[in-house]
């Protein structure tokens, strides 16, 4: 293991990485650093939750001229909610010097905000390739000072499609530049792209997945409309801090997360007819620990960066065998163990073998019988609270840890995540303050202003 210091980085940056939980570089970021520091180009491969956004974040932001406000680096991103997440982990390496600027530019809201957030002039874009296209094709985003580019999950964004819309940003790109290309695979199409935009690429190639990660995995038995009960009887059984549940349609999704909240368990459900507000708003609840069950369709569930997941429950039995690999594989990482539970419907048997052949394991279905769940009901730990304000409206994280730690007399410690959207925030508070928080977020002003407060459990 090696720590940031064997890095050429400011003490700044290495303190503020401290505070992040930070104190030593991951294999792809210890491989990565050196290269991105260096301003030479990059290929790298990493499984998701390897840390690849600090192993390119960290470069730029060291790199950064912060007195110049010119858009000094691009960084794109297949989605909006991971062009997001990678906006919120550089925004904290990004705390190690005063006002660095990071601007999202994604599909699906609004332009004219951001035409307005780009001319006073970022020193980060991280968008999504179709809207910064468009931004400038109208003239409303400014890259010639741009030194460096990165495509992020560059593999699923030529899955989507994007691949011209990358040709067409090349272009409004000075032509030295550094081009860093993260991917969780390498199949051909990357390599291609990378051999069209990159200068004697560094390759790095991480895979930690065979090592570190412990994965229990259990099948199970169960009739189709006995699947819901055996899923509760797993939960109560094994009490898991926090569950993926994947069922194959967006119906049966509603209809299981409905009715393990009659069982008293709080789960969301999480499909792609959801407005993008209540999208983010699931998320942000189940990875602060507010809500600890979340129920997708593997659509829904691309992309989504949730670290310390304890458990995946295959509520049905994936299609393709390749798909329970990439499912389970959201558990157990970063050398913690992960539990995996499958129900086995009649007449699915070719499935778990399909799956047996695949990772060449023995593995049998058994009766749901072996697990005795206790009775005890327990709420989760974290309670959220909404309010109305967010970046656009000046609320930072600090404001409202401030009102809570303040006059409120509220423990730092028992504030959990504190996201700040545009417009909007959400605080994670330990349950047996929430009450206390409750009244003092809805009575008390926040920086000299009274917001809407919303409990949600
Ligand atoms: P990836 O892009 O590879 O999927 P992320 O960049 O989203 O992974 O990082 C996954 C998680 O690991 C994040 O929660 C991040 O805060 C955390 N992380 C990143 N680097 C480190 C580190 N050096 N030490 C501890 N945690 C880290
Ligand atoms: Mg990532």
């Amino acid at each position: 293991m090696s720590t940031f210091n064997a890095l050429p980085l400011t003490k700044a940056m290495i303190e503020n990485l401290d505070t992040l939980g930070y104190h030593e570089m991951t294999p792809v970021q210890a491989e990565s650093l050196p290269h991105v520091l260096q301003g030479d180009d990059l290929l790298a491969q990493a499984k998701t939750g390897s840390g690849k956004t600090a192993a390119f974040g960290i470069g730029l932001l060291h790199n950064l001229n912060v007195k110049l406000f010119r858009v000094q680096a691009l960084v794109i991103c297949p989605t909006r909610e991971l062009a997001e997440q990678v906006a919120v982990e550089l925004r904290r390496i990004a705390r190690f010097k005063h006002n660095i600027k990071i601007v999202t530019i994604c599909g699906g809201v609004p332009f004219l905000p951001q035409q307005s957030s780009l001319e006073h002039q970022g020193h980060i874009v991280v968008g999504t390739p179709g809207r910064i296209e468009q931004h400038l094709k109208r003239g409303t985003m400014n890259l010639d000072n741009v030194t460096t580019l990165v495509l992020d999950e560059a593999d699923r964004m030529l899955d989507i499609g994007f691949a011209d819309s990358i040709e067409v940003i090349m272009g409004y790109v000075p032509k030295t530049h550094q081009t860093l290309l993260f991917s969780a695979t390498f199949p051909k199409p990357i390599l291609k792209l990378s051999t069209r935009f990159q200068k004697n690429a560094h390759r790095v190639i991480v895979d930690a997945e065979h090592e570190e990660n412990v994965i229990r995995q259990y099948f199970y038995k169960s009739k189709e409309d006995q699947k819901p009960a055996v899923t509760a009887q797993i939960l109560a059984t094994c009490k898991p801090a926090s569950t993926l549940i994947f069922c194959n349609t967006k119906l049966q999704c509603r209809s299981l997360a409905k009715f393990l909240e009659a069982k008293g368990f709080s789960s969301l459900a999480i499909h792609g007819d959801l407005e993008q507000k209540d999208r983010t708003e699931i998320l942000v609840r189940f990875s602060n620990g507010s809500s600890p069950i979340l129920v997708a369709t593997d659509v829904a569930a691309r992309g989504l960066d949730i670290s310390e997941l304890s458990t995946v429950i295959n509520f049905d039995l994936p299609f393709e065998s390749e798909v329970y690999i990439h499912r389970i594989g959201r558990t157990g990482r970063a050398g913690k163990e992960g539990m995996a539970f499958s129900l086995m419907a009649p007449g699915e048997r070719f499935r778990l073998e399909e799956i047996n052949t695949l990772m060449g394991t023995a593995f049998e279905a058994s009766d749901i019988k072996e697990l005795e769940p206790s009775t005890e009901k327990s709420a989760p730990p974290m309670v959220t609270f909404s309010i109305n304000g967010g970046r656009k409206t000046r609320l930072r994280p600090g404001d409202i840890l401030g009102a809570l730690t303040g006059d409120a007399g509220i423990a730092g410690s028992c504030v959990g995540k504190i996201n700040c959207f545009e417009f909007y925030s959400y605080v994670a508070i330990e349950r047996k303050m929430a009450d206390k928080a409750e009244k003092a977020l809805s009575k008390n002003k926040i920086k000299g202003r009274h917001f809407i407060v919303h409990r949600h459990e």
